[in-house]
């Protein structure tokens, strides 16, 4: 699926970037909105449509970031253990439409699909982020937090900035964590190092129910391939996993089909994580997605606010999955993202700190 914006709007401010510039080039034909407010655009949206969480998927926002580009990721919540990991925002909201998607409940007053264009700005930050850094300190940073860092690559290239400059890095490397098969830029860069490409993958029964819009596994194995073939460390994320009676076997199917595809030697992790919401998502994900498979279980709240399948049933899936990877090799770093220390224990017999496969993750958050 090839993006192409309903209305272009432009920002008071944004217009003279380079990034603008290159996307109105790309789309003449698309009607544009210059010296456009958010707020009065919102309110547009709302009034046209029911579904203006979609709707507002179908519009490009550009505008400038005024704010630190660089924050910690939110999985430092009450009784989650957390892999330390910092996010960068240039996009929120996302051309895909996953049924589970958090951003249907996280954006509901500014639904948005935004682009910031300052992306020197970025630049400007994270090295006096990087340089300043004590001796020894690592960083570790994604910037799929808040929409999906490659589809839309093809049109607002941000890689063919970030690489180069991650590049140059001697502490810190680049996550881009995508659900698309966009690579074309990545596969033309000289240089690989310090960038690790995942990919949030599901059974093709999942992609093709709950993940609108998206590439078939075939697709986005493929373009996991090509990145590993070019150089690229590779992630897995097996996050939401999405449990329903018969669960065992289409997750089976899929550790086989990944591990058909690429070489564990490069994989640098395989994250897990179950299926997770607040109660505010869960409204807007039944009233969106009416044929959703998501609440066929029970769910509970934890203390962090967030309803997941109840812990048994976690656990027995963790430690299922987790053994089917490390069957495939031992070394794989496999661990839970925004799980408690319960789980940890009971999925892999130990906490992070104690498991010499995932020493990197949780070495001390960077202080910024
Ligand atoms: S790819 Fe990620 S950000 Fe995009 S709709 Fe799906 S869950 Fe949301």
């Amino acid at each position: 699926m090839t993006f192409k914006p309903e209305i272009i709007y432009i920002e008071n401010g944004a217009e003279d970037y380079a990034l603008t510039q290159n996307l109105l080039q790309q789309f003449p034909d698309t009607p544009v909105v210059r010296n456009a407010e958010a707020e009065a655009v919102i309110k547009t949206i709302k009034q046209n449509t029911s579904d203006w969480f979609g709707a507002s998927k179908r519009h490009l926002f550009l505008s400038r970031f005024k704010g630190t580009f660089l924050k910690k990721c939110p999985g430092l919540s009450p009784g989650m253990v957390c892999c330390n990991y910092l996010v960068v925002n240039l996009m929120k909201n996302c051309m895909y439409d996953c049924s589970y998607c958090f951003l249907q409940d996280f954006l509901r007053n500014n639904p948005l699909f935004v682009a910031y264009v300052n992306i020197d700005d970025l630049i400007l930050e994270l090295e006096e982020t990087f340089r300043n850094a004590p001796a020894g300190q690592e960083f570790r940073v994604g910037t799929g937090e808040l929409t999906d860092s490659l589809a839309l690559d093809d049109i607002i290239p941000y890689t063919k900035t970030l690489i180069p400059f991650f590049n140059r890095q001697k502490n810190a490397t680049l996550e881009l964590k995508t659900k698309s098969d966009r690579v074309e830029n990545l596969l033309t860069q000289d240089d690989p190092s310090n960038v690790v490409v995942s990919w949030s993958l599901n059974p093709r029964e999942i992609v093709e129910s709950e993940e609108k819009g998206t590439p078939s596994l075939e697709q986005k194995l493929a373009s996991a391939r090509q990145c590993q073939e070019k150089g690229y460390r590779i992630g897995i994320h097996l996050d939401p996993i999405i449990l329903f009676p018969g669960w065992e076997k289409i997750y089976k199917d899929l550790i086989e089909e990944i591990f058909l595809n690429l070489d564990p030697k490069t994989i640098e992790w395989v994250s897990l994580g179950s299926f997770r919401y607040r109660s505010g998502l869960k409204q807007a994900i039944k009233e969106r997605n009416p044929k959703t498979q998501l609440f066929t279980s029970e769910h509970m709240a934890g203390r962090d606010g967030k309803y997941r399948y109840l812990r048994p049933l976690r656990n027995h899936a963790y430690e299922t999955i987790r053994n089917w990877v490390k069957a495939k090799d031992p070394h794989l770093s496999a661990y839970l993202c925004m799980e408690t220390k319960e789980i940890w224990e009971g999925a892999t017999g130990a906490l992070p700190k104690t498991d010499p496969t995932l020493e990197d993750f949780f070495s001390p958050t960077p202080r910024l």
